[in-house]
């Protein structure tokens, strides 16, 4: 996040004061606390928030369960907020949460006592117009829904607006469960037509089949294009006629949410997918496996980043250098957060959209935000990603220095 954000910091010729200011966190929360499992004993978890900015609005951003989420890579998730949401125009700062669990090896009750402790513990952080989370990594409309509910007992009211994600029932707005995949399904096409590069026979490799990954390769898939690899944590497969993501779903969902076993495509190893010959590779999972050590194998035209952070910083000379056009993960996934916004806009004016509203403005304003990207790269001949960097620094640095800051 850093390499990214000094490129643009010296773009703008920002002084070291004010890159201090604009990259590092405006507030970081670690968090211990216990809950009690259903056998009877007490379990300690570490958990954090990091609120990295709300210069632009309220901050915003995910909370992710997962063995691996630490202190570090929740800042630098803040961070990558507040420039998307800079990037695309919506009013809201950037934060990240997380708490240090392995969320398959809890039951329901915990992950509701899990959620609710860290609820608790974060009362006086979380607010409509303070800090709005959301789902990442591990979460979903569940884990929002609980959320919402123990803040609302601690405040005395229903506040549908102090997170998005939720379910409908609770609050939530249509479109927002599938926006992130959708978004990226449309930038997706946008970088095809873009480069003349769209047909019958267009193929894509999508690593990942959790929300996003899932719901990329199906917006594809109805489109036309053809989804020839797919990966979760159990197994990767192919298939060069493409593969019929609808079953796959399907087979999914009768499978415990893993793709292991599926027959209709070839089982290949999770390395070989990164590495296929496709039009378009979309790493849809996590941080950093995109990186020196495998770029200059890669050998699809263009990289859609859905998850955030999958390519590491030294790997993008290597993809510059291949000319594989990277659409960024602040442009690529930003969808889901601008239906998170949607979803507080409505939750704040009690208001409910119906879906043509959702997507159609899930659409304009990505087009839009790829349109300018793609030009302010041109103009400087810089990669998407600098580009984009450049367009979101400048925006937050911009609001930072105005007179009424
Ligand atoms: N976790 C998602 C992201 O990384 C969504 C955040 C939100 O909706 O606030 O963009």
């Amino acid at each position: 996040m850093l390499a990214r954000f000094n490129k643009a910091a010296d773009m703008l010729r920002l002084s070291q004061e004010e890159r201090h200011r604009l990259s590092r966190p405006a507030k970081q929360i670690l968090l211990n606390f216990s809950i009690t499992l259903d056998n009877g004993s007490e379990k300690n978890f570490e958990g954090y928030r990091v609120i990295h900015s709300t210069v632009l609005g309220p901050s915003k951003g995910g909370i992710r369960y997962d063995t691996e989420v630490n202190i570090d890579e929740v800042k630098a998730l803040a961070a990558w907020m507040t420039w998307k949401s800079a990037l695309v125009g919506i009013p809201f700062g950037g934060a990240k949460g997380g708490i240090n669990c392995d969320p398959s090896k809890l039951s329901r009750t915990e992950l509701e006592k899990l959620t609710r402790a860290y609820t608790q513990a974060l009362a006086d952080t979380f607010g409509p117009h303070k800090d709005v989370p959301a789902p990442d990594l591990g979460t979903g409309p569940d884990e929002m829904g609980w959320l919402m509910d123990e803040f609302s007992l601690l405040h005395g009211k229903i506040i549908h607006a102090v997170v998005t994600g939720k379910h409908l029932y609770a609050g939530g707005s249509l479109g927002r469960v599938e926006a992130t995949g959708r978004g990226v399904s449309i930038i997706t096409l946008l970088a095809l037509d873009k480069l003349k590069k769209r047909s019958t026979t267009t193929t894509v490799a999508i690593q990942g089949f959790g929300n996003v990954g899932l719901h990329t390769a199906l917006f594809l898939w109805e489109q036309g294009v053809k989804v020839v690899a797919v990966s979760d944590v159990s197994a990767a497969l192919f298939n060069a006629d493409g593969i019929d993501i609808p079953d796959l779903i399907a087979y999914a969902g009768r499978n415990d949410r893993s793709i292991y076993g599926y027959y209709h495509a070839y089982p290949i190893l999770h390395n070989e997918l990164l590495t296929l010959p496709v039009d378009v590779l979309i790493p849809a999972a996590r941080e950093n496996v995109i990186t020196a050590a495998n770029a200059a194998a890669i050998k699809a035209g263009i990289i859609v980043e859905a998850a955030n952070g999958p390519t590491s910083a030294d790997a993008d000379k290597i993809l510059r250098e291949k000319q594989i056009f990277v659409v960024p993960d602040i442009l690529a996934n930003a969808g889901g957060v601008i239906v998170s916004y949607f979803e507080w806009l409505q939750n704040v004016k009690n208001e409910t959209w119906n879906i043509l509203e959702v997507n159609s403005k899930l659409e304009e304003i990505l087009e839009k935000s790829f349109r300018e990207v793609y030009a302010t790269a041109r103009n400087s001949n810089d990669s998407l990603r600098d580009a984009a960097y450049l367009l979101a620094v400048k925006r937050v640095a911009s609001a930072q220095q105005a007179p009424d800051n």
